[in-house]
């Protein structure tokens, strides 16, 4: 398969960060994403988490190629911020067996 192209989205067809990449998200509590879905969040030592049991965050929708992520206009900040491409998503990546991305932006979940 060729790289993907700025027209196209790899996250769709990824997921990893969203899931067994990682344990969790730290999400602020006064980030909209804490107001709007608090029931998802559990506290630890200060911070609140989206954690994901089953190895899925419950934001993520779908199946690959068509992942999307329901929260994605207020998603926690730590996901608008995550790299795609860079060191953590090839990480994420690499722990379900994909390989790594060029450097093309932000995660779109
Ligand atoms: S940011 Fe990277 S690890 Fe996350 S869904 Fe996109 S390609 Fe996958
Ligand atoms: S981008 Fe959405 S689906 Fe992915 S971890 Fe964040 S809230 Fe969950």
């Amino acid at each position: 398969m060729p790289p993907p192209s700025p027209t196209t989205d790899p996250c769709r067809d990824c997921g990893a960060c969203c899931a067994q990449g990682f344990d969790c998200v730290e999400v602020e509590a006064d980030e909209p994403f804490a107001l709007l879905h608090r029931a998802l969040l559990q506290p630890d030592f200060g911070v609140l988490q989206l954690r994901r049991p089953g190895g899925r965050c419950p934001c993520l929708l779908g199946a690959r190629p068509t992942l999307r992520c329901e929260a994605y206009p207020l998603r926690p900040q730590s996901c608008r911020d995550f790299p795609v491409g860079e060191d953590s998503c090839a990480e994420a990546r690499a722990r379900i067996g994909l390989p790594p991305l060029p450097q093309v932006g932000t995660a779109t979940g």
